[in-house]
């Protein structure tokens, strides 16, 4: 079992795949991208395996498939395979932008693997286009509402930007009045590859609450995981519900059981704190396995309490994205 030096037991890795994306959302990268990593930088598809092996055999069971866009890799069908074999994790999913997906759901069913988050930031479709500076709405809407008849559990993300899409909210609500779906509503980070700087915000998820309540005055708080990151409401009549996720207020930091682990091999502790360590050259050098769980235990027996906390650990300086750590 891994367990912090707070007494938090962690079996959740969330495992970036690749730090590239075919959108180039307005809050996560500049228009021209970022700096990415050159090809001998990733992680191979067969180190991936191995790091998912060593954690899994330390105690995570949950592992979420995230990027940059994780089909953009070519090859993660493989990877996701070789993932379901392991007998240990009882749970594996993705996050994605739903662009590149349709072709994989079939062979995603059948490897048993269903829950699958969409980010999607707008209901309307300019206002996608805008924001995603692509104009991929359709393929987007399409595979969504595909999952979603398919039977998988899709919970869409969607983050509130202020002066951009804020009139989306209750629109957007509609997914989960007609299906069963989760809609949740994020508060926007300081991860865009430096291109906006903010220390605060004002859609914070109080704010997001009240403007949903002015429309919906009846909803009802619904009971959840100990360590979920989201509160989670449900408006009378409807199939889904909808959740609020504190990601910028960092509500959640006492019962935080989440290692991320980037497409370079970067340990992370705690979103808003700086890599600790990259495991990439220890997975290639001798003795990997014991070297990779020392190390991995070693950082996670000194992680920061809260996201303030490891805030304080970039010196106030944040100019990483969101598409190199993974979300
Ligand atoms: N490409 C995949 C996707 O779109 O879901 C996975 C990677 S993406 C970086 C993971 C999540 O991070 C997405 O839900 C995205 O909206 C979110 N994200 C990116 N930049 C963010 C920011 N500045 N604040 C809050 N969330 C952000």
């Amino acid at each position: 079992m891994l367990i912090d030096n707070h007494n938090r037991k962690i079996n959740y890795l969330r495992l970036a795949v690749t730090d590239r994306c075919n959108l180039r959302c307005n809050y996560c990268m500049p228009s021209e991208g970022i700096n990415f990593a050159k090809k001998d930088k990733l992680l191979t598809i067969g180190e991936l395996t191995k790091v998912g092996d060593i954690l899994i055999e330390m105690g995570i069971d949950k592992i979420r498939i995230t990027g940059g866009e994780p089909f953009v890799r070519k090859d993660l069908m493989v990877l996701l395979r070789n993932l379901k074999k392991n007998t240990g994790l009882k749970e594996l999913s993705i996050t994605t932008n739903a662009t590149l997906i349709g072709p994989h759901i079939d062979e995603l069913k059948e490897l048993g693997i269903k829950d699958v988050n969409v980010s999607m930031d707008a209901i309307n479709k300019a206002t996608f286009e805008r924001i995603t500076r692509r104009d991929h709405y359709d393929i987007v809407h399409n595979n969504l509402i595909r999952l979603i008849t398919e039977g998988f559990n899709v919970r869409i993300n969607f983050i509130v930007l202020d002066n951009q899409n804020v009139q989306d909210i209750i629109p957007i609500l509609d997914l989960q009045k007609h299906y069963p779906v989760s809609v949740r509503f994020l508060e926007e980070m300081p991860f865009n590859g430096g291109s906006k700087k903010f220390n605060e915000i004002k859609w914070d998820y109080k704010a997001i609450l009240s403007h949903i309540r002015n429309t919906f005055p009846s909803i009802e708080l619904i009971p959840s995981p100990k360590t979920s990151t989201s509160i989670n409401y449900k408006i009378r009549g409807h199939k889904g519900n909808f959740g609020l996720i504190p990601s910028f207020s960092r509500t959640f930091c006492g019962s935080c059981n989440r290692l991320r682990i980037t497409a370079l091999g970067d340990v992370i502790t705690c979103l808003y704190g700086p890599p600790k360590m990259n495991l990439r050259e220890i997975i290639r050098g001798n003795s990997a396995d014991d070297n990779i769980e020392n190390a991995v235990r070693d950082v996670v027996g000194k992680r920061a309490i809260t996201g303030f906390e490891a805030q304080k650990e970039h010196k106030g300086v944040f100019d990483n994205s969101m598409t190199s750590i993974g979300g």
